[in-house]
């Protein structure tokens, strides 16, 4: 079991970014309305995630850290019904098998919570502790335990990096949540909540990116996309630029990056890329988003038919541009 632990730590918990998504997918199921992550040496020494969401129930505290306890999977046929981000009751095991973890969390408003400590997997505390209703999970020393997995880590600004990478696509995804980030005490983001996507793009990207904005809002029986795409005067953006948001998680997709690229590179110079959060809702039986563990690849069942809506859509935006 502990070995197991280790292994699936391997495919989940790459890197501390992998840590903050994971922690930070959970307190959105929660049902969160904000969600602070404070982290120290770029996440190696230290990551702190706290929400407001729903808590976990005392006799649940432990369970949440055994492997697959708490899969919300019943069956083959309910990974195409997938509406919240986690499903497969492997991060929390995963990240205590790798590294020393303590959760602070409350489900009621009485203050009376729960503490646990967990280091490589080992339970050694587990006692009523006070605590506002909500969750406070961290994850300190990350790796300790596995030098040669630690051996990989690239330096703090990598690691970084890679963590508000990851923090701006999920606040970009949420805007409904107000997150914060601080990396040694300095802030580095901070969302208002409320849902208004413009004032997170201005808090990822600059007021001026967000002043640059298009509305993109369209819909056909099968899907309906939303967001805002970079006016084709706007040069600042690059290819990094472009979030691709299905069911509340950003996405990676190679056939919808091409036609987002096609539909720019129509009107504007191939060396140039938009600034882009687009959100795409289908019904859940058209996406198949248990491709990767890390479960950022996805699969749509008429891809085809949703390239060309896509890139139909978005060149009317641009166009009506009067370039
Ligand atoms: P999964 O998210 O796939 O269910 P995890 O290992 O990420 O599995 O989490 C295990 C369980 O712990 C979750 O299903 C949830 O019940 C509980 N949990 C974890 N983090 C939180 C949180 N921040 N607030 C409430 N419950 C949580
Ligand atoms: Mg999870």
């Amino acid at each position: 079991e502990h070995i197991a632990n280790q292994i699936a730590a391997g495919e989940v918990v790459e890197r501390p970014a992998s840590v903050v998504k994971e922690l930070v997918e959970n307190a959105i199921d929660a049902g969160s309305t904000r969600i602070e992550v404070s982290i120290e040496e770029g996440g190696l020494q230290s990551i702190k995630v706290k929400d407001n969401g729903f808590g976990i129930e005392p006799e649940d505290c432990e369970t949440a850290f055994y492997r697959h306890a708490t899969s919300k999977i019943e069956s083959g046929r309910d990974l195409f019904q997938i509406t919240s981000l986690g499903f497969r009751g492997e991060a929390l095991p995963s990240i205590a098998a790798v590294a020393k973890v303590s959760l602070l969390t409350a489900s009621s408003d009485d203050g009376k919570g729960k503490l646990l400590e967990i280091e490589g997997g080992k339970l050694m505390v587990n006692e009523p502790a006070p605590s506002g209703r909500g969750t406070e999970m961290t994850v300190r020393e990350l790796f300790y335990n596995t030098p040669a997995r630690l051996k990989y880590m690239k330096s703090i600004q990598t690691e970084l990096g890679h963590i508000s990478d990851a923090m701006y696509r999920m606040a970009l995804a949420h805007p409904q949540i107000s997150f914060t980030l601080r990396h040694n005490g300095n802030q580095l983001l901070q969302t208002l909540g409320g849902g208004d996507l413009l004032q997170v793009i201005a808090a990822v990207y600059g007021t001026s990116a967000a002043k640059a904005m298009l509305p993109v809002e369209a819909e056909d029986p099968d899907y309906r996309i939303s967001g805002y795409i970079s006016r084709p005067e706007w040069t600042r953006a690059n290819r990094n630029a472009i979030t691709t948001i299905v069911g509340g998680r950003y996405i990676r997709s190679g056939g919808l990056n091409a036609a987002i690229m096609r539909a720019y590179h129509t009107l504007l110079p191939i060396n140039r890329y938009p600034l882009l959060v687009l959100k795409l809702d289908m019904h859940p039986s058209l996406v198949d988003v248990n491709v990767h563990p890390a479960k950022l690849e996805v699969r749509f069942s008429k891809e085809n038919e949703l390239y060309q809506f896509v890139e139909q859509e978005l060149r009317k935006v641009l166009l009506g541009e009067n370039l």
